[in-house]
């Protein structure tokens, strides 16, 4: 676990140099979704701090269990009769991909008492199979969404497609960015600060075209049995 972390922030600080950034800019999510708590307990004990889930369940059982200083990202979709298992533990919610769940996590937050720090998911890729706001109706979902109250956007986050072809890879990365960059020009800086993009097989791209956060499984915990 600890030569698989030590391997991954080298391949992190490799990335921003080459591309000019400072190691601080990006941060590391370690994605722990289908590990036991066991699992992030290493990973804990080797120094992570921040991690990411995506079911709802299971975030909300492993959380319970596990240190208080854990930053509990969640990045899967969710759907709206599950909030209550994520909104009270969660650091920054990846995964808005539609008006209908961030109303929801808005009446949640105000019944409450949240602030829930939030990014739009974007389909930037276009396959179907895919959540997300199309690239096409994200500045206008996002400014609805930025008058929601109890729930705070911080930015964006998007999916490569999972081909090899590193050019389309890269293409969905330049995509968010520009979106970030058009959106940017009707809303306060810290609204659109993040940049969620880039996973095990592709995080160094990511970072080549400005990710802010990378979510990193695989190559942290090893494969996973089941999706
Ligand atoms: C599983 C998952 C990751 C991590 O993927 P790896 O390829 O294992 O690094 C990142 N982001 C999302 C949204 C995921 O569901």
């Amino acid at each position: 676990m600890l030569d698989a972390i030590q391997k991954v922030e080298e391949r992190i600080q490799r990335a921003c140099a080459r591309s000019g950034r400072s190691r601080n800019e990006v941060t590391l999510v370690a994605v722990s979704k289908t590990f036991p708590a066991e699992s992030i307990k290493k990973a804990y004990e080797a120094g992570l701090r921040i991690f990411g889930e995506s079911r709802a369940q299971e975030f909300k059982s492993k959380v319970i269990g596990l240190p208080d200083d854990i930053e509990w990202h969640f990045i899967g979709h969710l759907q709206s009769n599950k909030i209550k298992y994520v909104l009270p533990h969660v650091h920054l919610l990846h995964s808005i991909d539609s008006l209908a769940l961030a109303e929801a996590a808005s009446r949640y937050a105000q019944k409450h008492g949240l602030s829930v720090s939030v990014l739009m998911e974007i389909n930037t890729s276009g396959e179907k199979a895919k959540y997300g706001f199309s690239p096409q109706e994200a500045a206008d979902a996002f400014l609805k969404m930025n008058d929601m109250q109890g729930i705070v956007l911080k930015g964006f986050m998007t999916i490569a497609p999972f081909v090899s072809d590193e050019k389309k890879i890269r293409a969905s990365f330049q995509l968010l960015r520009r979106i970030k960059e058009e959106v940017s020009r009707f809303t306060a800086p810290e609204n659109t600060a993040e940049l969620s993009m880039g996973m095990s097989a592709d995080f160094e791209t990511a970072i080549e075209e400005g990710s802010t956060i990378v979510r990193v499984g695989t190559a942290i915990f090893g494969s996973r049995e089941v999706q």
